[in-house]
Formats: C-alpha cells, sequence, structure tokens
C-alpha cells in the first residue's frame, strides 16, 4: 500500500484522539502514521476535514475505517478521500461494502422497546454519498501496512458488518457495538438496534477475552471493562429469562 507524501511520527504507542460530531464521535489512531474510525453525518464532513487539519493529522492519513453501514458513520469518508484519493484509502467489512458504497443504511432492528419507537426517526437520517471501499474486510486484518500497531477485527450485532479497532495497549474502538441509549451519559447499553443479538454477545466477550480495558464507542462513553461486563450479564439475564 503506497503511503507517500505521509510524513513520518515517531509515537511508540498508538494514541487515540475523539473528535466530536453531530452524528456521534469519530476517532484518530496516531503512531507513525494516523487512521481515522468513523466520520459522522455527511454535514459533519467540514468539520471533521478541518478537525484533521487543526489536529495535524490529515497529511498522515493513510486509511479511512467505516466500522459499519449507517449514516452517522460513513457521512464524511467521500469528502475525506477527496483530500489525498492516492493516499487515503477506505476500508469497510464486506457485509458493509454494498451499502456503504451505495450511501444506503444497512438494515436496523429494534432490539429495545425504545428502538422501536425510536425506528421511523432513522428513517429521517441523510444519506452519505456512495464511496468506492478500496480495501474489503472479511476476517481480521493487521493496521501495520498504515502505520499503525493495531488490528480491524469482525465485530457483528448491531449490523452484520460492523468491526471494532483492537490496540495493543488494551484500547477498543467499537463503533456502535456499546452504546448509551441516546448517544449520551456514562452507562453504555445492548444498542437501540441490534441486528443479531447472539452475534452481538460473542462480539462483547471476543473483545473483553482481549484484555479491553477501555471502549471507545461512537455514542457515549468511553466505557469500562467492568461497565461492559456488566451489561453482558444483563443481557444475558433477560436472554435466559425471555428466551
Ligand atoms: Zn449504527
Ligand atoms: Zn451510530
Amino acid at each position: 500500500m503506497a503511503t507517500s507524501g505521509a510524513s513520518s511520527r515517531d509515537i511508540t504507542k498508538p494514541r487515540v484522539t475523539r473528535i466530536e460530531l453531530r452524528g456521534g464521535s469519530a476517532y484518530v489512531v496516531g503512531q507513525r502514521r494516523a487512521i481515522l474510525v468513523d466520520s459522522g453525518l455527511v454535514r459533519d464532513s467540514e468539520r471533521l476535514v478541518r478537525r484533521l487539519i487543526e489536529l495535524d493529522f490529515l497529511r498522515d492519513l493513510t486509511l479511512v475505517l467505516a466500522t459499519h453501514g449507517h449514516a452517522d458513520h460513513t457521512g464524511g469518508l467521500a469528502a475525506v478521500k477527496q483530500e489525498d484519493p492516492g493516499r487515503i484509502k477506505i476500508a469497510t467489512h464486506a457485509a458493509a461494502t454494498p451499502f456503504v458504497e451505495a450511501g444506503r443504511n444497512a438494515p436496523c432492528r429494534p432490539a429495545t422497546f425504545l428502538g422501536h419507537l425510536a425506528c421511523p426517526f432513522i428513517s429521517m437520517l441523510p444519506s452519505s454519498p456512495g464511496v468506492e471501499v478500496d480495501i474489503v474486510l472479511d476476517g481480521e486484518a493487521s493496521l501495520l501496512p498504515y502505520g499503525v500497531e493495531g488490528w480491524v477485527v469482525p465485530t457483528p450485532g448491531h449490523t452484520l458488518g460492523c468491526t471494532s479497532v483492537v490496540l495493543p495497549g488494551g484500547e477498543a474502538i467499537v463503533g456502535d457495538l456499546l452504546m448509551t441509549a441516546f448517544g449520551r451519559g456514562p452507562v453504555p447499553r445492548l444498542p437501540l438496534f441490534t441486528q443479531d443479538v447472539s452475534l452481538w454477545r460473542q462480539s462483547v466477550a471476543g473483545l473483553l477475552d482481549r484484555d479491553i480495558h477501555t471502549f471507545h464507542a461512537g455514542h457515549g462513553g468511553p466505557f469500562s471493562a467492568q461497565q461492559v461486563r456488566q451489561l453482558l450479564k444483563h443481557v444475558e439475564r433477560r436472554r435466559t429469562a425471555n428466551p
């Protein structure tokens, strides 16, 4: 993968920087180069590019990962790519790729009472500009070719095409795998929309098995391992009571 044109950083440990957008949070992971995880709504595009310049990450950006195919995570992909199409690559999971390329939302399935109430509002989200996906992910992938020590791992559940970024120091960026009820507050909940609750439980348990201590989320957070363990137990108890 060509990374010419990017300057070299000398950071020994990947550093996570949160960028607050109207559609939720995007994250930059900077080390020798930088990667961006998620990109907000289309109306966040200008602010996102401006923040990447202010934080001095844009010139080192090699990869933008869309954790999944929802418009509050894919809206700024095209604008960021446009800054240097030869260097900045777009990546997402194979199951999210058709939605990212068409600028459509992956299916939403209400998992909670609030999810049922919120369903009509999801269709009101503005669609994203479709963007060609350069790297279609199927399994776990190293981020080293993009200058960052870490991995992209599939974490399906919220949608079937969800991925998370796992960093060696015990941090993970998990998109909508975990979120607060309305994107605010400190307590993680089962996402309002969860396409497959069994897969969600496996994905969350899998991250806990990797000794993640800090979970950076698309809406709210960060969450601790203890909070996430409690949530998993709560959801498992509820599923046992109401299979
Ligand atoms: Zn989502
Ligand atoms: Zn979201």
